[in-house]
């Protein structure tokens, strides 16, 4: 039997391409049609029942039972007729994916008669137990049961699979005593907050706005390869990356895939999740091939950010089961192949008024340009002041590759504002706010113009880990596979205690008699000058960045268990306090969570590195050293003078020299593991996982890379970069 490397690369030259059946060539025809949404519920519901689910969805007011009774029934019987026969609480606990407890329809009767039931009480509330999701130490008090909640900002919608079809509910997973297990609780805890604050400010500007929401646009870069290849990897099969492979001959260095042609193969593949997508009302809008060989990206038309997470989560998910149909794994790790560009997840945010006005875009009007500098400045101070918690929200075991590598932001968080802005930001900064403006009773002409359509945006500083981007903030230092919750989060809280901050503020200048607009531009100075160092419009990847934002007095915290700090520093605990996204404990919680996920996962890369070398790679290097002396034996027998061989014992000494090398740094790498495990507390574990284990990697890599580029091609057993990274 030929090694699984050549059993996959023969099943990968077979591969058909299968039909994609699409419902119409009018995406509008299919569009949302697994979706309960607020058209159906029309359909389904009385009057009154729709007016009380309404208000629920647009202005977060609680059901009744009778009304939640009510719609149960309804969505029992729409899902019903679809073909469901099992529904399930569908939440996002903190393991990163997300999770489902099927429960059939199917009840039995009094008298034997089997019924189909769904009462209001299972659509609110569900009790899959706490105790098996990761909850950072909350299950060791007495009560173990956590329960779902519903969250009916969201609506629910059906999951196809080949067996059978499923109605699924939207949730927030909680403790019974209250604390928040999952990712999507403290988000709309966040956005709460930040509707209040921001309703209240905006009320200096138009009395008649009621709500504020933040809408989020999320880019969504992925890699695909062929599943037979992909099993022909334990690394990649458990760690989502490789931890080894030379690099190819031909990488990204002919810049030939962005934007290229789509492969067939892939084409296929997208043309079906996206069917999928939009079927659950998943607004995906442009696909198009990324800058790395067999990289691509997906992004929906940006939505209100609650749905735009469920739906980034649910499009992870069609993803990777619509991979199998088309013999494909999508890789959503942030660092797939070392040496090719990563992965990230760009998170476009702004934020709206139930008026419709998005208040991160410029006006036409100076009124208007100093509500937006209102917004837009708040939310440069409030990321310069809790930069530190903003780093922390993106970091991962698998975004450390990432972030300071050459095609990602820096681990260091600044902004990017244009140069436009940066004049206007400037002008105001510098310009005296005199007395014979003070005087104008008409509307405020001090402030700079500020073009409508910011040109240089369009252009955009691509090492920019925040950068503005025309009438939205783009957060591109996210990973490719977190959920932007977690982010998210931070950022609409610290954005909404600076708002909150504002106004008080403002509020004492108004009182000592100054002019509102005066107050305002004269606070937003302030903020502008405080903020300062957080700018930044050069290149981001530069050394002499680093340099200057260490003179900046900005944090540059390059991995994670460090940068965790954040989480639970004395400046977060306040700002989560007040505004209530995380209790203390909730937010210990959660910090211990993350350290036991980072150093677990570099375990388990670091176990399935030592296996690989010891049982596969060290192997192959010796059958292939035996045969070169079987060889050498021979030419000496028949008489041959030594320089006949030379090259055999070079190559021979060279495979003993990095078979060696490996075998001992592996050895070596055990035995820090082992002290590593020996630590009680998560954060020095975690630290010497990241300091003392991780640092073997890259050295045995590079020694295996050598030896895969000495040993016979034929029995080498790892698929190569240049057989995983171009899809065929
Ligand atoms: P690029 O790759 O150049 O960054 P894309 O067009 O791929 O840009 O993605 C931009 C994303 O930003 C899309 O998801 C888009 O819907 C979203 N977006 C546009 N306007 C807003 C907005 N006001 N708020 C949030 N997201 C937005
Ligand atoms: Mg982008």
């Amino acid at each position: 039997m030929s090694n699984l490397r050549f059993q996959a690369l023969n099943a990968v030259l077979s591969r058909s391409i299968p039909d994609v059946k699409i419902p119409s060539s009018k995406i509008s025809d299919f569009y949302g049609s697994n979706v309960f949404d607020k058209k159906k519920m029309k359909d389904f519901l009385s009057k009154e029942a729709f007016q009380s689910i309404s208000n629920s969805i647009d202005l977060a007011e609680p059901l009744n039972r009778e009304v939640s009774e009510q719609i149960a029934t309804a969505m029992k019987s729409w899902a019903m007729a679809k073909g469901a026969t099992h529904y399930t609480h569908w939440f996002q606990p903190l393991t990163g994916t997300t999770a489902e407890k099927h429960d059939s329809f199917f009840e039995p009767g009094h008298d034997g008669q089997a019924i189909e039931r769904f009462s209001g009480d299972a659509l609110v509330q569900q009790e899959p137990d706490a105790s098996s999701f990761p909850n950072g130490g909350i299950r060791n008090t007495f009560e173990a049961r956590g329960y779902t909640a519903w969250d009916p900002s969201s609506p629910a919608f059906i999951m196809e699979s080949k067996s059978g079809k499923t109605l699924c509910i939207p949730t927030v997973f909680v403790s019974y005593t209250g604390e928040a297990l999952d990712y999507k609780a403290p988000l709309l805890k966040a956005l709460s907050a930040l509707d209040k604050a921001a309703v209240d400010v905006c009320h200096y500007f138009d009395k008649s706005i009621e709500k504020v929401n933040a809408s989020l646009g999320i880019e969504q870069e992925y890699f695909l390869v062929d599943l037979a290849l992909f099993n022909a990897r334990p690394d990649l099969l458990l760690t989502g990356r490789t931890l080894f492979g030379h690099m190819s001959a031909k990488g990204q260095q002919l810049e030939d895939h962005y934007f290229g042609t789509i492969p067939e193969r892939v084409y296929a593949y997208m043309l079906d999740f996206e069917t999928e997508a939009l079927k659950l009302g998943i607004p995906l809008k442009t696909r198009h091939n990324e800058v790395a060989p067999s990289q691509f990206e997906c992004a929906p038309i940006y939505e209100e950010i609650n749905l735009a997470i469920d739906h980034n989560q649910l499009l992870m998910d069609i993803m990777e089961k619509v991979a199998k149909r088309h013999n494909f794994k999508v890789l959503l790790h942030e660092k797939p192949y070392a040496g090719v560009n990563g992965s990230g997840k760009h998170n476009n945010w702004s934020i709206i008024t139930n008026t419709g006005k998005n208040l991160l875009s410029p006006g036409k009007t100076p009124k208007n340009n100093l509500m937006f500098l209102t917004f837009f400045v708040n939310t440069v101070r409030a990321v310069y002041e809790h930069a530190d918690l903003m780093r922390s929200s993106i970091a991962s075991v698998s975004n450390d590759h990432r972030l300071g590598a050459n095609e990602a932001p820096p681990a260091i968080i600044s902004i990017f504002l244009g140069s436009q802005l940066n004049d206007v930001l400037d002008e105001i900064e510098t310009s005296r706010i005199s007395k014979k403006i003070k005087e104008d009773n008409g509307l405020w002409l001090g402030i700079p113009k500020i073009p409508q359509i910011l040109l240089d945006n369009t252009d955009r500083n691509r090492t920019s880990p925040f950068a503005f981007t025309g009438n939205k903030f783009e957060f591109r230092a996210v990973g490719s596979s977190a959920n932007s919750s977690a982010p998210m989060t931070i950022l609409n809280t610290v954005v909404a205690d600076q708002l909150v901050k504002f106004k008080v503020e403002v509020d004492k200048l108004i009182k000592k008699g100054e002019k509102k607009d005066i107050a305002i531009l004269t606070i937003l100075k302030r903020y502008i000058k405080e903020s300062k160092d957080i700018r930044f419009e050069g290149n981001g990847y530069s050394d002499e960045w680093e340099q200057e934002a260490a003179k900046r007095g900005l944090s540059n915290i390059k991995t994670t268990p460090k940068s965790l700090d954040a989480d639970v520093s004395e400046k977060s605990m306040e700002l989560f306090e007040k505004t209530k996204v995380f209790s203390k404990r909730e937010a210990h919680a959660r910090h211990e969570i993350r350290l036991e996920s980072f150093y677990k996962k570099l375990q388990i890369e670091a176990r399935i590195m030592g296996e690989i070398v010891n049982n596969v790679i060290i192997p192959a290097s010796i059958t292939y050293q035996s045969k070169l002396v079987q060889n050498v034996i021979g030419l000496k027998e028949i008489g041959l003078a030594e320089d006949t061989y030379a090259a055999q014992l070079q190559i021979i000494n060279k495979l003993s020299e990095h078979i060696n090398f490996i075998k001992t740094n592996v050895d070596q790498m055990i035995e820090e593991r082992k002290t590593a495990n020996a630590i009680e507390d998560l954060r020095d574990k975690s630290i010497a996982y990241d300091e003392k284990v991780k640092t073997f990697f890259d050295p045995i890599r590079y020694h295996v890379d050598k030896l895969e580029q000495l040993v016979d091609d034929s029995q080498w057993p790892l698929p190569k970069f240049r057989e995983l990274l171009f899809i065929k």
